[in-house]
């Protein structure tokens, strides 16, 4: 922890009736500080306060595209000063280390404390490692820019050391990609190395045909949240590009140049991405709220902390019940980017001493990129496949940017985007 607060600065203390803290500047805390900024422009006796490490939002959603390259994996961070540059909020680029709910306070860092009228929690969550003998020492998860430079960094050490072996037999060992789960996350990332290692391979002089590349998947399927059809046509178009799909067997060691499964398959892998699922923000737990039994913190129907008047949770740390499924949401960015928003309209809403409203979430689809340019997924009850499935994941980046900066921002990092797709 002492690490993560180094250099933080201090959150600026003012002196305002209602101050609205926000803890986490990630896909559901941007979205209720952007909506909530526009709407109180010109007031002053609201304060708006979004309390986050990072200066840069992590878009995870968009991870899969430079997850192999090209160099820059930081097209998929979006800058906080940007997007609040002519908003009524300030940034407290910071981490809250405890929060105290009967006191209507947070701890910001080291010690500071801040009061709130109403707080917002949307730390997100982080991925699980289990303790899988070996794994934690030689996998990289994929959460962040900095893993993906990592994947990056791993990569290119594997083809330089591919580049002096002699045997063949060596090259392939050491040229072994193999990502583990075969959720959306995994089946994103292995499909940009199916794509784009044999190409950065060739371009480099080495071989393709020294290449292997692995899913492996515990359950009997891949992608077990889309319906059947396109969990096959998934499949089949990672195999057309080489990839070796391993289902039905969970991984029960990682060896320096391999994983072993629990069938006894040994299958190389030099390079190891951990796809293995996610848990909410484990410090939440310590911050007083009702848990469920994955300590996600318990929501009301309009997503205030169950039990709590003047606390929302949102995002992937919420356990939202879906009143018409019946189901807790799952975590995406889908969903954080809905909550954030609904929640600053129920503030607002209170601001002006009107009863909130219930959060009604609204799943439209869903889309999973198979390589760069092809895609799987459905849309209001229809499926999509290849370009048309790939064209509307990417215009659900177009509808975020535009969502966080309006116009301008999407204007600017759908060009980068199409630059980089080409
Ligand atoms: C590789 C990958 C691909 C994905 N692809 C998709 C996709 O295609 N579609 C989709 O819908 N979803 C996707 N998801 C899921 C999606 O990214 C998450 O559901 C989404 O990020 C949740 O938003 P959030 O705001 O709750 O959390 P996050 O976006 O994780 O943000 C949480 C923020 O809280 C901050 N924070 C944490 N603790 C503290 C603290 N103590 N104090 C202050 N700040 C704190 C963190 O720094 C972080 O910025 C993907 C996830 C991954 C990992």
């Amino acid at each position: 922890m002492a690490d993560e607060t180094r250099g933080a600065a201090p959150c600026p203390s003012t002196n305002v009736a209602k101050r609205v803290v926000i803890v986490g500047g990630g896909y559901a805390g941007t979205t209720c500080a952007v909506t909530l900024g526009r709407r109180l422009k010109g007031r002053d006796d609201v304060e708006i306060l979004l309390i986050e490490p990072d200066p840069c939002q992590q878009a995870l959603s968009e991870l899969d595209m430079v997850a192999v390259g090209p160099p820059r994996p930081q097209f998929c961070e979006l800058w906080h000063p940007a997007v609040f540059r002519k908003l009524p909020v300030r940034v407290c680029y910071n981490r809250v280390t405890a929060i105290h709910p009967e006191d209507h306070t947070v701890t910001v860092g080291d010690g500071q404390i801040v009061p709130y009228w109403r707080l917002v929690v949307a730390s997100g969550a982080v991925p699980v490692v289990p303790p899988i003998p070996g794994l934690r020492e030689r996998t990289i998860t994929m959460w962040s820019v900095e893993d993906a430079q990592e994947l990056q960094r791993q990569g290119e050490a594997a083809f330089k050391h591919a580049a002096k072996l002699s045997s063949a037999e060596e090259r392939r060992r050491t040229l072994s990609f193999t990502v583990v789960g075969g959720g959306a996350t995994g089946v994103e990332i292995v499909g940009t190395m199916g794509q784009l290692l044999p190409k950065r391979l060739t371009e480099a002089g080495l071989d393709a045909a020294d290449l292997q590349v692995n899913l492996v998947e515990g359950r009997t399927s891949i992608l077990y949240d889309l319906p059947e059809p396109q969990r096959a046509k998934a499949v089949h178009k990672l195999e057309s590009m080489g990839v070796t799909v391993h289902t039905g067997s969970m991984v029960d060691r990682v060896e320096d140049d391999a994983i072993v499964l629990a069938s006894g398959a040994r299958i190389d892998s030099a390079v190891l991405v951990w796809c293995g699922g996610a848990k909410a923000d484990p410090h939440a737990a310590e911050w007083g709220f009702e848990m469920d039994a994955s300590k996600r913190l318990v929501t009301e129907i309009d997503l205030k902390a169950l039990g709590f008047q003047d606390a929302y949770v949102i995002g992937d740390v919420a356990s939202f019940r879906n009143p018409s499924k019946n189901n807790i949401l799952p975590m995406l960015a889908q969903m954080a980017i809905q909550q954030g928003p609904h929640v600053a309209m129920n503030l607002l809403r209170e601001l002006d001493g009107r009863p909130t409203t219930p959060f009604l979430p609204h799943m439209r689809g869903e889309f999973v990129s198979v390589g760069p340019s092809w895609g799987v997924g459905w849309m209001y009850g229809m499926n999509l496949t290849g370009l048309p499935a790939i064209i509307m994941k990417r215009i659900t980046y177009v509808k975020y940017w535009l969502q966080v900066g309006g116009i301008p921002l999407a204007w600017k990092r759908t060009r980068e985007m199409l630059a980089m797709q080409r």
